[in-house]
């Protein structure tokens, strides 16, 4: 082959996402949209806030709005940030220590080639988002898997313990969490800094916490998500506002280091440097200066909760095991059987389009994004209840 094998692999190999994705238009164009209940994509339901689309028709007006910013954002926008982070979590962090990108898939692209060292481990907790595993390889590093705890679907904090090594430079943490839509509480937040500061004691070097960011501000209820900058000072925070103003194809987030790690210019430096290797020129300017607007606006996610509250009401009373999901727009159900991929098959003779949750690191259980019309979910609760009466026949 004259191109490169591993990026043909990763280019011809379609994520199982996407392939259900494919399945669903061609079978929408057999028995109709309406006949069909995808629940796999996590694309916002919910528009954007009008405020964003004014303040997008205003913008598109100025002079000079679409040139090139500096590469790691324009520094009004990035002030504007910095100020949000300091008003709301109280972390005295300045513009000089943001970067604005594409969204949290390039935040975690550059971070990973930012902090890796070939070889180097980068430990995730399952059930984690597939595309660490490209990130993490694609920096050169290798992917390390900690166990969740049953049932709760929290971080085992003693896996971690065991997982780390002297050669571990990164851990990744995403809470609130896709697939599980679980919100890692504040013990289990806590005791992962303890045992990552105990260790990086050890080993005498620090290993570097990265916080995937974007559905912080999609919770539901009276549970709180830690700011982990306050909780650990290697902390590099992954954000993005794709979903949070539901604005995923435009392309927008930022990566924020912590003021209080000791080389955090230093990393931050090395982070500008992986943003123009991978050729990050900068990130989208019109939506730049978009944020800088709206930095303190999020969706309203009523309509996530509701849809929650419906499909867990319904589909725990038809039998089906869910970790209560507490954020994101994700439910976490286990498989009628222990074969994953089997139950999908069986569920998508049904027309009930479901995620097996195998490349996420655990068997046995399926993704169902509710991010969709209430409507969809309405009539796909016959489905949902035809197939659990078919497993108990
Ligand atoms: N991290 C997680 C956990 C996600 O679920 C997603 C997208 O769904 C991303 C990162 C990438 O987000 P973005 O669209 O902002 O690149």
């Amino acid at each position: 082959m004259s191109y490169n094998e591993e990026m043909y692999a990763l280019g011809a190999k379609r994520s199982v996402i996407r392939e259900i994705f494919e399945y669903s238009k061609k079978r929408a164009a057999e028995i109709g949209a309406q006949n069909v209940f995808d629940f796999s994509l996590g694309n916002p339901s919910v528009e954007p806030p009008a405020a964003i689309s004014d303040t997008v028709m205003a913008l598109v007006q100025k002079e000079g709005i679409h040139g090139y910013t500096s590469a790691q954002g324009d520094p009004t926008v990035r002030a504007r940030i910095a100020d949000h982070i300091r008003a709301r979590h109280g972390v005295p962090i300045t513009p000089d220590l943001i970067y604005m990108t594409c969204g949290a898939a390039a935040s975690l692209a550059i971070t990973l080639r930012a902090l890796l060292h070939k070889g180097e481990e980068c430990v995730v907790f399952a059930p984690f988002f597939t595309e660490y595993r490209v990130f993490v390889e694609n920096a050169g590093g290798t992917l390390t898997v900690c166990a969740p705890l049953e049932k709760t679907f929290q971080v085992d904090v003693a896996d971690l313990a065991k997982k780390l090594t002297p050669n571990t430079k990164a851990v990744i943490l995403n809470s609130p969490n896709n697939p599980s839509g679980v919100v890692y509480s504040t013990d289990t937040v806590r005791g992962i800094c303890d045992v990552l500061r105990q260790k990086s004691a050890e080993f005498g070097h620090p290993i570097y916490l990265i916080a995937d960011e974007p559905y912080r501000e999609l919770v539901y209820g009276e549970v709180e998500v830690p700011y982990l900058m306050k909780e650990y000072a290697h902390t590099v925070v992954c954000y993005s506002y794709s979903k949070s103003l539901s604005l995923p194809g435009e392309r927008i987030g930022y990566i924020a280091v912590c003021p209080d790690m000791p080389d955090a210019n230093d990393l931050y430096l090395a982070i500008c440097g992986a943003g123009r290797s991978l050729g990050y020129v900068c990130a989208p300017a019109l939506f730049q200066h978009l944020i800088a607007a709206h930095v303190d606006t999020t969706v309203d996610i009523s309509h996530y909760r509701e849809n929650r509250d419906l499909l867990l009401q319904a589909l725990t009373s038809y039998g089906y095991e869910c970790v209560r999901p507490d954020g994101a727009f994700y439910l976490f159900v286990k498989a009628l059987e222990s074969d994953a991929n089997a139950f999908c098959e069986r569920a998508r003779a049904h027309e009930l389009l479901l995620v097996p949750c195998d490349d996420f690191g655990v068997t046995g259980y399926v993704r169902i994004a509710y991010c969709v019309d209430r409507s969809r979910i309405e009539r796909a609760l016959p489905a949902f209840r035809a197939l659990a009466d078919e497993y108990r026949r």
